[in-house]
């Protein structure tokens, strides 16, 4: 049975989309474009050679070598993993444990991908939801320290919305004062944390994601990135049974690792890497350029200040948002709202405790994710800006 939600986008027929026209020519929200077959065979060919297939093999282990030269992280500081969901139950496992009775609740943020809570939930944490600050739609630790009792907060895991990069500074200095672990949820941040790597990895582990529809991408994937060596240590016992260089059960754990194959799509992307980050940069300058030509720069919010796989538009009220999204499911172009409206908008997350949200609440419906994919013609990207624009303008003449 084909999943519905996440990647496979390129066909029509998702919920919102509801598009009146041939399938052809419907503008799917994103089209990942990953290594092809011809750029994998020399690292599948080294895995016939080896005959290994998974546990850290010659592939994890260079793509890990590979990834932390791109970081400029010491050897042991990038630790692979079989997804981001996966990379941050191990950074949570590795920094916090398991929770613990008289401290059960992570503060996570209201405003991300039901990922962050699911993870946290698996290492036996209660997620309280807290708000985001309204201008980089992050959690703020200042915000937390003065607005949320931490008395039984076992964990904080603060996200980079849409791959905006979170401070190692501010959290380490949150840390130092209220003496609970902190976990970075950082999926979509590979480009943010390659422009400045300095600022945004240090000891509190960064989980990435590396699933399809992230800009670097292994299809399913991720890694753990920390300058601590203890740190990194444990999250490679936690991503594999509780063993570390011998056969003995020593903590809390999954099975997390990366396989080979997955390896080698990531050394793959690498080797393309510089390319698929000019054409998305691309894309978002020619949207950029559209949107400006009619006047809505101003809403729309794109590479590099989010990562490359999100083109968003952000709507004045919801009587836009509503025309707007009209208006794309009319024309054809498929759109999303990446963290639908917020946690406590998901059924199974629903009855989750949770500060005030008004931020989460005033913002999540009105962020549009727009398509991206690194060959996006112009003329997509011209028929997504003019229908927004007829949306934006509340025009409601019939579509030429
Ligand atoms: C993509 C994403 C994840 C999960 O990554 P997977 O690799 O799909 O498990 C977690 N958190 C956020 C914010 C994400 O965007």
């Amino acid at each position: 049975m084909a999943k519905s939600i996440k990647e496979q986008s390129t066909g029509g027929k998702k919920p919102g989309s509801r598009p009146s026209r041939d399938t052809e020519d419907v503008i799917p929200v994103l089209r990942p474009l990953l290594p092809s077959a011809e750029r994998l065979l020399p690292y599948l060919r080294m895995i016939d050679a080896t005959r290994t297939y998974s546990n850290w093999g010659p592939l994890a282990c260079e793509f890990e070598r590979r990834m932390a030269e791109h970081f400029h992280l010491p050897g042991y500081g990038v630790i692979s993993a079989s997804s981001g969901t996966v990379a941050l139950i191990g950074a949570v496992l590795a920094t916090a444990g398991k929770a613990r009775p008289d401290r059960p609740i992570a503060l996570i943020p209201a405003f991300t991908f039901v990922a962050t809570a699911t993870a946290v939930e698996r290492c036996g944490y209660q997620p309280y939801l807290a708000d985001i600050n309204p201008e980089s739609w992050l959690l703020d630790p200042q915000h937390v320290l003065s607005r949320h009792s931490l008395d039984r907060v076992g964990l904080v895991v603060p996200v980079s919305a849409f791959g905006r990069p979170v401070l190692q500074e501010e959290w380490l200095a949150f840390q130092r004062r209220s003496g609970v672990p902190v976990v970075i949820d950082g999926a979509a941040s590979f480009e943010a944390l390659s422009v400045s790597p300095a600022s945004t990895i240090g000891e509190i582990p960064v989980a990435l994601s590396h699933h399809a529809t992230k800009s670097f991408a292994t299809a399913e994937g991720g890694c753990v990135l920390t300058t601590d060596l203890r740190l990194s240590v444990r999250t490679t016992e936690a991503l594999n049974f509780g063993f570390y260089a011998d056969r003995e059960s020593r903590s809390a754990s999954i099975n997390g690792k990366m396989s080979e194959y997955h390896a080698a799509i990531g050394l793959a992307e690498l080797d393309g890497w510089p390319r698929k980050r000019q054409a998305l940069s691309a894309v978002a300058e020619r949207y950029r350029q559209r949107m400006t030509a009619v006047d809505l720069r101003a809403y729309f919010v794109s590479a590099p200040e989010v990562a490359g796989c999100y083109a968003l538009f952000c709507c004045s009220s919801s009587a836009q948002a509503a025309r707007v999204r009209r208006r794309l499911a009319e024309a054809g172009v498929e759109f999303r709202s990446w963290y639908g409206s917020g946690l406590l908008a998901q059924p199974y997350f629903s009855d989750l405790s949770h500060g005030a949200l008004d931020v989460t609440e005033s913002i999540a419906p009105l962020v549009i994710g727009l398509p991206v994919a690194v060959d996006l013609t112009d003329s997509a990207i011209a028929r997504v800006v003019a229908t927004i624009e007829r949306g934006v303008r509340g025009d409601d003449s019939p579509d030429r």
